[in-house]
């Protein structure tokens, strides 16, 4: 038997209500220690998701850097010569920079709503909640650091008992 379930009649039930919605029966103990573990994973999952958003908004720059650049290193004589002749550097680069460009803005917007979402689930904000849920989502698709953090940040936040912990 879960945890969340009552032990009368096993209804699912909150792990903030002290009695069971559909029987009536009191709901003590085993309830309580577990939204202590619940919230140690809640702000486990902020903290990873802060320090994923700086590490994002860190990459975006050297990435729009590198979209500055591109068109002239593409430019260069030396690539010119080494590179594939049929393709025009000017081309090449200016395409080049328009992608890292477009990359590093679409990553940052990400980490910076990230960092935004992070902060406000460890302050038990609802639109923290669902904002992780949403970044995790998309984190899945970043293997495989950010496949794992997508993962776990779902597990964790579609319990149950994690709803009623938010405002
Ligand atoms: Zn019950």
């Amino acid at each position: 038997m879960s945890l969340n379930e009552c032990p009368n009649c096993g209804e699912i039930v909150k792990t903030n209500e002290f009695f069971c919605q559909r029987c009536g029966t009191a709901l003590t103990s085993p309830q309580r220690p577990r939204t202590k573990e619940i919230k140690g994973y809640i702000q486990i999952i902020g903290t990873v998701e802060i320090v994923f958003g700086i590490i994002g908004i860190l990459f975006g720059f050297i990435l729009l850097l590198f979209a500055f650049f591109v068109p002239y290193l593409v430019g260069t004589d030396s690539f010119v010569s080494n590179g594939p002749s049929s393709v025009d550097p000017t081309v090449l680069g200016g395409f080049l920079g328009i992608l890292a460009g477009f990359l590093a803005i679409v990553g940052m917007i990400f980490s910076n709503a990230a960092i935004v979402s992070g902060v406000r689930l460890m302050q038990y904000k609802n639109s923290g909640r669902i904002g992780t849920m949403v970044i995790g989502a998309f984190s899945i698709f970043i293997f495989p650091v950010g496949t794992i953090f997508g993962v776990i940040a779902l597990y964790i936040l579609t319990k149950p008992e994690v709803e009623p912990l938010f405002i």
